[in-house]
């Protein structure tokens, strides 16, 4: 992680505290948000000793310096303050489901965290350093997924999903789209 130094902008993003311990499962598996042990919410939640928290509304912020992020000096606050939160939302399961070449994505609704995933979906992001002879383009990995598909109730958001890098779009309600993937789960769990 980037080190912080007092002066650097920084950002926090939905967790204030854990408990950090390393016998903790989720927090030594860096799913701290997961933590049954003192995990506060940045918005509306409470620390161990009671006190709200105020989320944006917040004079201060207080917590352990794990929780913060630098902010690079190319990202302006107003960008960079929804990643830290709608972002990382979308970028988690993204990564986690292994997006990336060869993979198809779709992203139902075009809204604030949907945007988020038409973007991370079709990045593709070049390692900082990779040992030589490797060819660029296989220093290119996840995300960059061959194909998204951008699923909305009305069409008013295919301009725009197709802008931020939706290859494909298709109007439709959300329920249409769960209702079927449930019967399927039960199906499969029943
Ligand atoms: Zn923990």
């Amino acid at each position: 992680m980037t080190p912080k130094r007092v002066g650097d902008r920084v950002g926090v993003g939905a967790q204030s505290l854990s408990c950090l311990k390393p016998d903790c499962e989720q927090c030594a598996n860096g799913e701290e948000q997961h933590c049954q042990n003192d995990m506060t919410g940045t918005y509306d939640s409470k620390y161990p000793n009671g006190d709200k928290s105020y989320g944006g509304y917040a004079n201060y912020w207080r917590g352990p310096s794990h929780f913060v992020l630098k902010i690079p000096d190319s990202i302006p606050s107003e960008d960079a303050a929804p990643m830290l939160c709608g972002g990382i939302t979308v970028f988690s399961p993204l990564t986690k489901n292994g997006c990336g070449p060869g993979k198809w994505v779709g992203i139902v609704g075009v809204g604030g965290l949907g945007h988020f995933g038409l973007l991370y979906a079709k990045v593709r992001r070049r390692l900082p350093s990779v040992p030589s002879p490797v060819s660029s383009s296989d220093i290119e990995q996840a995300l960059g997924a061959d194909e998204v598909v951008a699923v909305s109730r009305t069409s008013t958001k295919k301009a725009d999903a197709q802008k931020m890098g939706a290859d494909r779009f298709s109007r439709s309600s959300f329920l249409s789209i769960v209702y079927p993937l449930l019967s399927v789960s039960k199906g499969l769990t029943g």
